[in-house]
């Protein structure tokens, strides 16, 4: 509560204390008595100069005349001589003026005082004990809106935020009751008149002891925005260094690391504590053959330019990565290096893909063919050696040129059509035809063209790679030559074969039949010698008469042959061991078969290879009674028959020859026959487009294979 009178307040007073001094004195001199009451006038002198200081003294002079006069008009001898009078007036004056000039000085104190309280330039407020605003200057009043008279006598933490408000009055409490002066700081939150918020920064102080207070506040509304918008600067720029593909760095002026983010755990499988713990890492995961790329960076750093290098890095794991590497230093007044900021970035992929592309880059130039690449228009975009070689253009001379450069006049609608497949996004394999040399010469070449694709997957032009097939051609040529003239001469040599055959015997048989005629008159009747001479001539002409029927049947096998026609195996196999009935039962044999198939063969030919091998397996037997067995197996896209004997067995050096017309292991004592069956075999089995072989060892009986590709009915044979 404020004490202080108003002027108006002072003067009545004055009026009213001074008029009762007169009165009082007036009364008492009138009555005789005297000094006692004349210390009444202190009470009013007091006042006036307290409160009026130097004029107080002059309303002194005024009232010790006052009474002066009193005393002179008013006392009865002696009860206040004129002189004491005059004392004590002079005691009046010398008090008055005393207490004027110690009000006075007091006053200007106070108005100083008053001065810094309101000038201090912070808002500042002085409470008392209980935390109650005594006091409070014209900035709080600006800062908080609040009229003083509306602070003053209310709680400061009245004027704080909710969530403030226990914080900072436990504070306050505590500051009460602490003891000194030395001012404490603290940032809280004020609500404002208009109900909107201030940061502001607290300076509490002690106003003396039990004199509770003196608060002033610094308006830190800007700073704090300041500080968020730095903090929220500081949260987006540790994001965007915790979420880039890259590793950000920053080195000291002696280039040893004092920060790294947290992404060089993925690149170098290192951690930011890890290089802060072992500066010498910094160097160390640099690959000992790139450690000049780090000479070069310090020398970079000392000139003061900034840098970027591509080096390599071996990581925690031993594996290798390419990264780039680059930055650029801070330099500071003198230019000297105050620091260095820099990235590094993972270039293995982009490494790994640029060393494949020069990897078949070199391919593509040292390879033989002719590797062309061209738009889809047909211009010629690349040219590797080999098409300079084998074309006798420079990439020089062809790059930039449409690709009909090399095509002869006589094929000009291959290019448009060739550039047509490949815009359709397809490709043209072992393409054959020619091309014109620049010497003009031809050449046959074989092209096989791609269309390149873009990333999106869209044909932006084609691969051209061609072999110079001209030799090959020619070899072809004669090749097909030959064989015509082969065919040819198989076919003269069939043919005589079998006019031979054929022509021959007839006059065999009047031959054989003579012999016969002679044999059977004149056998006995002439000496002993012209009997054997007869058998000999008998034996020969019918011997000469079988080798020129199977010389007849095998050359046959081709001029004979039969369309292929859906045949039973099984039943084939039944008519062929009944053609070989008596030999069967003559030799005690037993033949078995598995399951047979039906195949697309000429039946009358396929019977004849059963017949022939099942023959031999009987003929062929060893001490035990002959056993054979037939059976097929399916094997890709053929049937794989197998005739299985327990005869005498061939030794292997014979596989093969035995299969050669006329071929024999035996005597015909020893075994009867004539060399043939085996060669018409493979004739047969050969026409069916398939292969004859034997597998056999010497005594343990022979087993001979053969197999007849699988065909559909109407497949061409
Ligand atoms: P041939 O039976 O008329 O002698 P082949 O051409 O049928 O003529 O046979 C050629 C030779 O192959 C036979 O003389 C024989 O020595 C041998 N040979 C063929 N089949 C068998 C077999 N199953 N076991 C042992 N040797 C065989």
């Amino acid at each position: 509560m404020d004490l202080r009178l108003t002027s108006g307040q002072q003067r009545f007073i004055l009026l009213l204390v001074s008029l009762l001094a007169v009165c009082v004195n007036a009364v008492a001199l009138s009555r005789g008595v005297t000094t006692i009451y004349s210390h009444v006038f202190y009470i009013p002198i007091i006042l006036a100069s307290y409160w009026y200081n130097r004029r107080g003294v002059l309303f002194t002079a005024a009232l010790s005349a006052g009474y002066l006069a009193l005393v002179v008009v008013l006392a009865p001898d002696p009860a206040e001589t004129l002189p004491e009078a005059c004392a004590r007036s002079g005691v009046f004056l010398v008090v008055s003026g005393v207490i004027a000039t110690l009000a006075s000085s007091l006053s200007r104190k106070e108005q100083r005082y008053r001065t810094i309280f309101e000038h201090i330039g912070s808002a500042t407020a002085i409470l008392d004990k209980k935390g109650r605003i005594r006091q409070a200057n014209y900035e709080m009043e600006t800062i908080l809106g609040y009229p003083g008279s509306e602070m003053v006598g209310r709680k400061l933490t009245g004027f704080i935020a909710d969530g403030e408000r226990s914080r900072i009055a436990n504070y306050l409490a505590g500051r009460m009751q602490g003891r000194g002066f030395v001012p404490a700081q603290c940032e809280t939150l004020f609500v404002r008149r208009d109900g909107g918020c201030v940061d502001v920064l607290l300076t509490i102080a002690g106003a003396g002891e039990n004199e509770g207070l003196v608060i002033s506040f610094l308006d830190i509304t800007e700073k704090k925005k300041v500080e968020r918008s730095l903090q929220e600067t500081r949260i987006f720029t540790e994001s965007i260094i915790a979420n880039v593909p890259v590793v950000v760095y920053s080195l000291d002026r002696s280039l040893r690391p004092t920060f790294i983010s947290p992404k060089s755990r993925d690149l170098f499988g290192y951690g930011p504590g890890e290089f802060r713990d072992h500066p010498d890492l910094w160097e160390g995961i640099v690959h000992e053959d790139d450690r000049h790329a780090r000479r070069h960076i310090i020398d970079r750093i000392n000139e003061g330019r900034p840098y970027s290098v591509e080096e390599r890095v071996v990581r925690k794991d031993g594996t290798v990565r390419w990264v780039h590497n680059s930055g650029s230093p801070t330099l500071d007044e003198t230019g000297a290096v105050l620091r260095v900021d820099g990235s590094f970035t993972d270039i293995t992929n982009r490494k790994e893909a640029e060393e494949e592309h020069s990897f078949l880059a070199s391919i593509v130039e040292s390879s033989d063919a002719t590797i062309i690449g061209k738009t889809l228009d047909g211009t010629i975009l690349s040219w590797n050696r080999g098409a300079e070689r084998n074309t006798g253009y420079r990439a020089d001379e062809a790059i930039g040129n449409h690709i009909s450069m090399l095509v002869p006049e006589d094929r000009t609608g291959e290019t448009e059509m060739i550039l047509n497949t490949i815009r359709q996004g397809k490709r043209l394999e072992h393409f054959e035809t020619q091309r014109v040399r620049k010497d003009g010469s031809i050449m046959d070449v074989s092209l096989t063209i791609s269309p390149i694709t873009n990333a999106a997957g869209r044909v932006i032009g084609a691969s051209s790679i061609g072999r110079d097939i001209t030799e090959r051609k020619k070899a072809e040529a004669q090749l097909r030559s030959y064989a015509r003239d082969l065919k040819l001469r198989n076919e003269e040599l069939e043919q005589f074969a079998y006019v031979a055959s054929h022509d021959l015997q007839e006059p065999l048989r009047m031959v054989a039949s003579y012999v016969q005629l002679l044999k059977r008159r004149y056998e006995g009747r002439l000496d002993e010698d012209a009997d054997e001479f007869i058998h000999y001539a008998v034996d020969g002409a019918s011997r000469m008469q079988l080798l020129i029927n199977d010389l007849l049947a095998f050359s046959r096998v081709s001029t004979r042959g039969k369309p292929f026609e859906e045949t039973d195996t099984e039943t084939l196999l039944g008519q062929t061991l009944r053609n070989l009935k008596i030999q069967i039962e003559e030799s005690d044999a037993l033949v078995t078969h598995d399951p047979l198939p039906v195949v697309m063969a000429d039946t009358s030919q396929l019977s004849q290879v059963f017949q022939n091998l099942i023959s031999n397996a009987i003929k062929f037997h060893g001490s035990d009674a002959p056993r054979v067995h037939v059976s097929a197996q399916q094997s890709g896209d053929e049937w794989v028959f197998s005739v299985k004997d327990n005869g005498i067995g061939i030794e292997q050096q014979y596989f093969d020859r035995i299969f050669v017309i006329f071929q024999r292991l035996h005597s015909k004592a020893e075994y009867a026959g004539t060399g043939i069956g085996l060669a018409i075999c493979k004739r047969i089995i050969e026409r069916h487009g398939g292969r004859i072989w034997v597998a056999s060892e010497p005594g343990e009986g022979s087993t001979f294979f053969f197999t007849i590709p699988i065909r559909e009915v109407g497949d061409h044979v």
